[in-house]
């Protein structure tokens, strides 16, 4: 039965978890493409262009916002933030599932979009603020100035989390990924994610009457 693609969007305070889940979420399901944002920030160590992100000059975001290129864009910490639209709607228009590591306000812009009805979107919360800021600072790749001001925007975060359909508390790493596994298994299911389901109950009744 074919299926539509969900646009799955994770979203967190910076810290709690949203790459490690991703990454892990990849690995999980191959067919998953994950949306590579474009972002003026500078890269971390590590970080691939074209891959983690596409790193731009203000004056490039600019470009594909004037353009029209981006499914939503915005301004966090300092830096802006987009996501490019065409490999979305080329990946939802094959069947498959596309994962999105975007702030709140990101995530409003999607659902508020075309392909909103197709939104699935998941809040991590932190175990506890003490543990977020471990977190930050164990992930060894942000200043101290940095992490202080992630620190201080983690509200700003933290009090949408009522805008998510499902919203986990990322403690223990191997049990919040089971918990995403099973959410995004049910989903796909989704009534309005099979387009083919009316044309099946139309043979199926087809055939009842001919059997009646
Ligand atoms: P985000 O993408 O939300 O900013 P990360 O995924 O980069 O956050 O996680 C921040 C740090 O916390 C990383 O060093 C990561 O390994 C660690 N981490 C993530 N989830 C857990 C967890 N459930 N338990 C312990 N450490 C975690
Ligand atoms: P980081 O700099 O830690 O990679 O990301 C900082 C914040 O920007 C995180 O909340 C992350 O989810 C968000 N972000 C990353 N890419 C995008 C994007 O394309 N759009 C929006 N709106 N937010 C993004």
């Amino acid at each position: 039965m074919a299926r539509r693609g969900l646009l799955i969007i994770l979203s967190s305070p910076s810290g709690a978890g949203k790459s490690t889940h991703s990454k892990r979420m990849m690995a999980w399901d191959p067919t998953l493409r994950f949306s590579v944002s474009a972002t003026t920030r500078q890269p971390r160590p590590g970080e691939v262009d074209g891959k983690d992100y596409h790193f731009c000059t203000e004056s490039e975001f600019r470009q594909m916002v004037s353009d029209d290129e981006m499914l939503e864009h915005a301004h966090v910490f300092g830096n802006f933030y987009g996501s490019p639209k065409a490999p979305v709607k080329a990946a939802i228009d094959a069947g498959r599932d596309v994962l999105f590591d975007v702030d709140w306000q990101g995530a409003e812009q999607i659902k508020d979009s075309s392909l909103g009805q197709h939104v699935l979107s998941v809040f991590f919360l932190p175990p506890s603020i003490a543990e977020l800021r471990r977190r930050l600072e164990s992930r060894g790749q942000d200043t101290a100035e940095t992490i202080d001001k992630r620190m201080h925007q983690s509200w700003d975060e933290i009090s949408h989390w009522r805008s998510y359909d499902y919203v986990l508390v990322n403690d223990d790493l191997d049990a919040t990924e089971a918990r995403l596994r099973t959410i995004v298994e049910a989903e796909r299911q989704r009534r309005d994610q099979q387009p083919d389901l009316a044309d099946h109950v139309r043979a199926l009744q087809d055939e009842f009457h001919e059997e009646g």
